[in-house]
């Protein structure tokens, strides 16, 4: 690319509203513009980084044997109805009329359409297991669109959706996308964390989210690299669940801000007892039948629980009590004994983190202790770091589950999330096929999300100085750029540009020539905001010596080397 051919539109400043590095970065690098709340236009820059991170993407798909296909954005309401979803979806779901007063919806995920599908074209086991996969735009009607397009009305995402006559099968498959999505984020460069996460409106029983770690992510994520234990701490999204429940104005209220979990507020937002608390364990789960949130702050004193209540987020029901921690179990569909981070239910609802000296510690951060009066609470051995502030990063000394390691809670951003669905929707849709014994049979299903978009931000997260992006080879917009000291004056610049500029795309580079009439500082400063990794200054001064100026955006310090040597430096 001549950058003379090229649009730029780098920006000195960012725009207010710009409150993280990404959104402020992506804008003044000239990736993205808003065009209204949430809905953004790509530039060329943006583009490229999109489509080497889709590229990555399809390419590990195709490689764990799924087949893409294209499926509608707009969406039949039938098909929404059919699944239960119309009614459940809420204001997320953006719905519309045709002119003939069809209802239809913009498509937000696709679970019914790619159900449709399978229920028409398998008819048989012998054509299971297959897996599909598309790389769209879909919509969802964020309730509150911010950090640019890290969460954005429309955006792009991969999703696949696999297909089964048995649990084993999905398992199999399972297995084989999550190691395709390690694939994805290890080729990428990205520093992030598989956890064990809530289902949510997809619904399902069990599903691992993909975080990357960043301190301007939406959610804690609790792991231990010693051990195998990762969660999704989920609390911050519980309460926001909570602040939904305005139907008049769909306003989200501000009960508390995520940071603030002392023991006594999330014990008073579930109507708990404090004073009873020994040891704590936090569940949280969808109710399948009702379809609302169950949040539960489970108390324990000598492993007899004192007091449980469970509060239903939606605030419909009043809270329950229950007497014996079997009552609680068999009431939020687990069997007896199975409490535990690995704990499952039918009905999609997970113990995230069992009496973990982590999660309780995060309780507890910004509370004064001499405020609690708890009962066999020890908080040197509970919570070691609590005079040490930042409960948020590392809680150092506290075993995992299985013993082993440190469990650390961070901030991460979700940018993958991989489901069992089990059989809810082909149930709902009635997607069977003939099994071996010639008996009509319902489908298990998979489905597996990558935020393509949200990516783009996400690595930006992990990878930025005070002069602009530092972007991972593999993503970069341009793999190198040719800064050209008077192209237009210099014959011998101007031949030493072309020549490099030529070799250098035949070895397969995305090369930058920079030949505009622009001083060399803005071009320097262009070069960096972009975050090109590697950056060749060709002026008259070194081409009399045969040399050219070499940086790299990450090591920063110029060298001198040969025209000769160039191309293969590079290489
Ligand atoms: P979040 O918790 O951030 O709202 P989600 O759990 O609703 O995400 P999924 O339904 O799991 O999202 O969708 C799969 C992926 O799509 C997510 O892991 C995320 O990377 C991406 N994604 C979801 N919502 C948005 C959005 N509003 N903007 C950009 N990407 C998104
Ligand atoms: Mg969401
Ligand atoms: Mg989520
Ligand atoms: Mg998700």
């Amino acid at each position: 690319m001549r950058a003379s051919n090229y649009l730029f539109s780098t920006l000195r400043d960012a725009p207010t509203d710009a409150v993280v590095t990404s959104h402020q970065l992506m804008v003044r690098a000239g990736m993205i513009r808003q065009i209204s709340k949430g809905l953004y236009t790509w530039l060329p820059t943006g583009v490229k980084v999109f489509r080497k991170i889709e590229s990555i993407v399809r390419d590990e798909m195709e490689k764990a044997g799924a087949l893409e296909v294209i499926m509608p954005g707009v969406q039949p309401a039938e098909l929404w109805q059919e699944s239960g979803r119309w009614q459940k979806y809420g204001p997320e779901l953006l719905r519309l009329v045709d002119r003939h007063g069809r209802d239809y919806c913009l498509g937000p995920t696709h679970e019914e359409v790619i159900t449709e599908l399978a229920r028409n074209e398998f008819t048989s086991y012998k054509q299971l297991p297959a897996t599909f996969f598309q790389i769209q735009t879909k919509f969802r009607d964020e309730v509150r669109p911010r950090f640019g397009v890290m969460r954005s009305r429309e955006f792009s995402m991969k999703d696949a959706y696999s297909f089964h006559v048995s649990a084993e099968s999905l398992q199999q498959t399972y297995d084989v996308m999550h190691q395709a999505y390690c694939n994805v984020f290890d080729r990428i460069g990205l520093d992030y964390r598989p956890v064990l996460a809530d289902t949510g409106s997809i619904g399902g029983a069990y599903s691992h989210e993909f975080h990357v770690l960043a301190d301007s992510g939406e959610d804690d994520i609790a792991f231990s690299d010693g051990s195998n234990f990762a969660a999704n701490v989920e609390l911050a999204e519980a309460i926001t669940l909570k602040e939904k429940a305005d139907p008049a104005t769909e306003e989200t209220k501000e009960v508390f801000t995520p940071d603030c979990k002392t023991i006594q507020k999330v014990a008073e937002f579930l109507s708990l007892d404090v004073t009873k608390t020994v040891k704590t364990m936090l569940v949280k789960g969808i109710d399948a039948e009702q379809n609302s949130t169950i949040v539960a702050l489970v108390l324990r004193g000598d492993h007899t629980i004192n007091e449980l209540k469970v509060e239903k987020l939606d605030g419909i029901v009043a809270p329950f009590e229950f007497a014996s921690e079997d009552d609680i179990l068999a009431s939020i569909g687990c069997a007896p004994g199975s409490i535990g981070p690995q704990g499952l239910s039918e009905k999609g609802i997970r113990v995230i983190a069992d009496r973990s000296a982590a999660v309780m510690s995060d309780f507890c951060a910004g509370a004064n202790k001499d405020d609690y009066h708890i009962t066999g609470l020890n908080w040197e051995r509970d919570c070691p770091n609590f005079e040490t502030a930042d409960l948020r990063n590392v809680v150092e000394g506290d075993p995992s589950p299985d013993g082993q390691g440190t469990i650390v809670i961070k901030r991460g951003i979700e940018v993958g999330h991989i489901f069992q669905l089990g059989q809810q929707y082909a149930e709902a849709l009635n997607a069977t096929v003939l099994n071996e014994n010639g008996k009509a049979q319902i489908m298990h299903m998979g489905c597996y999300g990558i935020g393509v978009s949200r990516i783009v931000a996400a690595a930006i997260e992990q990878n930025f100085d005070e002069k602009g992006i530092l972007w991972p080879e593999s993503i970069a917009p341009f793999d190198v750029a040719i800064v050209a000291m008077n192209y237009d004056k210099s014959e011998s610049v101007r031949n030493e540009c072309d020549r490099l500029y030529t070799e250098l795309k035949a070895k397969g580079l995305d090369v930058l020539l920079d030949d505009r009439k622009e001083r060399p500082g803005v071009k320097f400063a262009d070069c960096e905001l972009l975050g090109i990794p590697h950056r060749l200054v060709v002026g008259d001064k070194g081409l009399a010596n045969n040399t050219l100026e070499y940086k790299n955006r990450r090591q920063g310090e110029n060298q001198d080397i040969s025209t000769e040597s160039a191309v293969d430096f590079i290489v």
